[in-house]
């Protein structure tokens, strides 16, 4: 007979969302438990930025400094068209630390993971690796995760699982919705030949139907480069979707920089991009959903781990407001829960996607566009504050 193994909170998915949910609520003196199915915590090596709603919160944990000590601090953000190479606009990210109390870092996702891991052991958090969640049994003052072999019962189950999340189905019964765009990526050492780059900034190269980013990662030592574009093979309805015929065809019409870019990606491995409609609540009973399962916005606004360290934060605040003697009220907990997190995130996914449109246009609007930008006001913070500001 299989034995349940108890805890005070089970987090099914040891990403980036499950780890910092994990440390958040160890800190407030709960028991927690991770299940993750691959055979080792880690992740696949690019870089991730790292606006400051989600640094002041990494600073309050205790880890922003060892972050930023293996990240970089760029200068600017910066937006150029991609076809002439024109700068459209950009923010100076000095002001960050100035305005929003908290710094934008670029960090190498595995670097950012690994202060994440150590941070759970020091804190007590039990690390279970090879462990597939296949069911959720969901009570009204616990639920169990199933998986091969084990029973964890927690008087609160959260669902890390990402985009693909098996326990959002036990929420709201819906799939991801592909937006027809895919992902090459290629962090490279330093210095790579023929490159094209500005190593202290993060620049977005924004054109029609596809766009490239770039950015230093380990004080420069390497750089990291997505290039995202709209596969007509995946308009069509092809299953094949996506190859590297179809990303030197998107980027043809692009400047000679945006070009020097493409013999540095990984070509053997490409991302289709999906995100989820925003849905009104991710309980159900004790089971709770946190980061891409619950809320998976597409890339453009660099803030989909982001939101999920707000959640985490969110969470383990609410726990230690509803807290009786160490044992929170999680129904209030869950209802505050999702009263706080459900608009922002749904802001975040809905802005992701019109963010998206901006930068893919093409003709009279890319026109318009860029007349707009380049005469953007680079202080004029209007659009960010709510973001930014948390
Ligand atoms: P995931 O990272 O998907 O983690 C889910 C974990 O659950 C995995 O470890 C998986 O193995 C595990 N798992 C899944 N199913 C099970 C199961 N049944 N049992 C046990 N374990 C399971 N965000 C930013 O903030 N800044 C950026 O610059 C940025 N850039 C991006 C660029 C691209 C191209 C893309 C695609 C995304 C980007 N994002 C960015 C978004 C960010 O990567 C994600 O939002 C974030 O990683 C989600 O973390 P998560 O922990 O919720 O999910």
């Amino acid at each position: 007979m299989v034995q349940t193994s108890r805890a005070d909170v089970v987090i099914v998915g040891g990403g980036i969302g499950g780890l910092g949910s994990a440390l958040a609520l160890a800190r407030r003196g709960l028991r927690v438990r991770v299940l993750e199915r691959a055979a080792e915590f880690g992740e696949i090596g690019f870089g991730l930025q790292l606006g400051p709603n989600a640094t002041r919160i990494l600073r309050s944990w205790g880890l922003l400094d060892e972050i930023t000590e293996r990240g970089v601090l760029p200068g600017r953000l910066v937006m150029r068209d991609a076809l002439d190479g024109t700068e459209l606009t950009h923010l100076d990210l000095a002001d960050t630390e100035r305005r929003y109390g908290a710094p934008y870092v670029v960090v190498h996702r595995s670097d950012l993971h690994a202060v994440l891991v150590r941070a759970c052991e020091a804190a007590g958090v039990d690390l279970v690796t090879d462990t597939t969640v296949m069911d959720v049994e969901i009570g009204d003052d616990h639920a169990v995760a199933v998986s091969a072999g084990r029973r964890d019962s927690g008087r609160l189950v959260l669902g890390a699982d990402g985009l693909h999340s098996l326990l959002r189905g036990r929420v709201h019964p819906d799939e991801p919705v592909s937006s027809d765009y895919v992902a090459y990526r290629g962090a490279i050492p330093m210095p790579a030949p023929g490159a094209r780059i500005t190593p202290e900034d993060v620049v977005v190269h924004v054109g029609p139907y596809c766009h490239l980013v770039q950015y230093p990662l380990r004080h420069g030592e390497m750089f990291n480069q997505i290039a995202v574009f709209r596969s007509p093979k995946a308009m069509a309805g092809e299953p094949d979707w996506g190859t590297p015929d179809e990303l030197d065809a998107a980027f043809a019409r692009t400047s000679e920089a945006v070009r020097a870019a493409l013999p540095h990606l990984w070509r053997e491995r490409w991302w289709r991009m999906y995100d989820r409609e925003p849905i009104g609540t991710w309980t159900r009973g004790r089971l709770a959903l946190t980061g891409d399962a619950a809320h998976p916005p597409l890339q453009y606004l660099a803030q989909g781990a982001c939101q999920a360290i707000e959640d985490a934060d969110t969470l383990a605040t609410l726990a230690g407001e509803h807290d009786g003697a160490g044992d929170p009220d999680w129904d209030r907990v869950l209802a505050d829960y999702t009263d706080q997190r459900t608009v922002r995130t749904a802001r975040v996914q809905r802005t992701a996607r019109t963010w998206g449109e901006l930068w893919h246009c093409d003709g009279l609007f890319r026109a318009v566009r860029n007349a707009l930008l380049i005469d953007r006001d680079p202080a004029d913070y209007r659009y960010i504050d709510w973001l930014y500001g948390g």
